[in-house]
């Protein structure tokens, strides 16, 4: 018992006694100065040189004293993981190993559009949800991440990316890489919150998503903490398919989770709730649970999001065939549901939805040692 609940607590903030100042958000990071007698507008230069400019160097701060310098650089650091490795697909998506001071690693995905590019980020390492489709639940589970190093995928990852001819800008960011983003929800808030902040990365709300498997209570948390665009893995229609697909249908079943989905967006005139749907062929894919998904979200400000099944070894599943998907599609929008098949990216480098597995030490015993050697990334 103590190993889980100890598995479930994620390292503090520190490296030889030091606070990381990465994972502090605005609030946090007044509240730090203040405890120094420092005044509040130090929050604001610290946030601009850390996430804006990318200095971790303390010495470098000029608008700070030369005391205060001193002092942080004795008792704080700036420390994002670091990109070990590289993979980018035939498509242009970039997958990075991002390595965490621990040893474990967690997976972090750049996917270009013509419109935008999307930062896709993980939450934990492993994960420990179970759902059947997905590889990283293959994994196991280790640990949350910390603050620093949820918002740290999205720092390292903009410096590489500044580093590219033509250098690329990140225009959104998704909590959907490894791990169940809920669950960590203490550490994922701060991240969330500086990704918002306009003096850290400044996005608006609209381009930030987190996507859940379903955990209704922490569904109403993030509508008072930070209210992000959501993102809800449903994947089936009804509640026994779905306790078979998603192990947590059994303790949120899809009408409690679904009155969540309804108090995260009321009041909110122009937000919608996300459902991501996979496809799995002879599963869930039929017309019948077409209809029955319509039905169910016909009164939720939703917009549907089909995600064909993407591969991995041993997964027990194939992709519904494209004909499938679109007449699934087709039944959904004949309903007045906007639905969009996603399409795979990186899946030649095994970058795509469900297929992220990093390197997680196991505390689970859950996992078969599938993990992908460092030396594949550099193919
Ligand atoms: N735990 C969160 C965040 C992960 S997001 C969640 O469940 O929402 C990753 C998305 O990819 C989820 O919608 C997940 O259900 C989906 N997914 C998992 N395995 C997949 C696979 N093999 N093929 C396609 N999508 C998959």
């Amino acid at each position: 018992m103590t190993a889980v609940s100890e598995a479930r607590v994620a390292p503090p903030d520190v490296a030889a006694g030091r606070i990381n100042l990465l994972g502090l958000d605005r609030a946090g990071l007044e509240a730090f100065f203040a405890a120094r007698g420092e005044r509040g507008f130090r929050a604001a230069q610290l946030l601009q040189w850390v996430h804006q400019r990318g200095v971790t160097d303390f010495a470098a701060m000029s608008d700070l004293s030369k005391s205060l310098r001193a002092r942080l650089a004795e008792e704080c650091l700036v420390r994002a993981p670091e990109p070990m490795a590289e993979r980018v697909s035939a498509d242009g998506t970039h997958k990075w190993l991002m390595r965490l001071d621990d040893g474990n690693a967690v997976e972090t995905v750049f996917i270009p559009e013509p419109e935008r590019a999307t930062l896709c980020i993980s939450s934990q390492v492993g994960c420990s949800l179970n759902c059947r489709f997905c590889s990283t639940a293959r994994q196991g589970f280790n640990r949350n991440l910390t603050a620093a190093e949820i918002v740290g995928q999205v720092w390292s990852a903009r410096r590489r990316l500044a580093q590219l001819d033509p250098p690329r800008r990140l225009s959104n960011v998704v909590l959907m890489g490894m791990g169940e983003p809920l669950l960590n929800f203490a550490n994922v808030v701060p991240a969330l919150r500086l990704l918002v902040e306009d003096l850290a990365y400044g996005l608006s709300k609209r381009r930030v998503t987190l996507s859940t498997a379903g955990l209704v209570p922490m569904i109403d948390a993030l509508r008072d903490a930070c209210d992000v665009s959501l993102a809800v893995s449903l994947h089936a229609p009804d509640d026994a398919l779905r306790d078979a697909l998603v192990p947590l249908n059994r303790k949120y079943p899809i009408a409690v989770l679904l009155d969540a989905c309804r108090r995260y967006v009321a009041g909110r005139p122009h937000r919608r709730v996300t459902f991501e749907y996979v496809m799995l062929d002879g599963v869930n894919d039929s017309a019948t649970h077409a209809r029955a998904l319509a039905r169910l979200l016909r009164d939720i400000p939703a917009k549907v999001n089909l995600i064909p099944f993407n591969p991995f070894p041993d997964a027990g599943y194939r992709c519904s065939p494209p004909p499938v998907i679109d007449a699934f599609r087709a039944i959904l929008t004949a309903a007045g549901l906007v639905t969009v098949t996603r399409t795979t990216r990186g899946d030649d480098i095994d970058a795509a939805c469900g297929q992220l597995v990093g390197r997680v030490r196991d505390r689970t015993r859950r996992s078969r040692g599938t993990a992908i050697p460092v030396a594949e990334y550099s193919r």
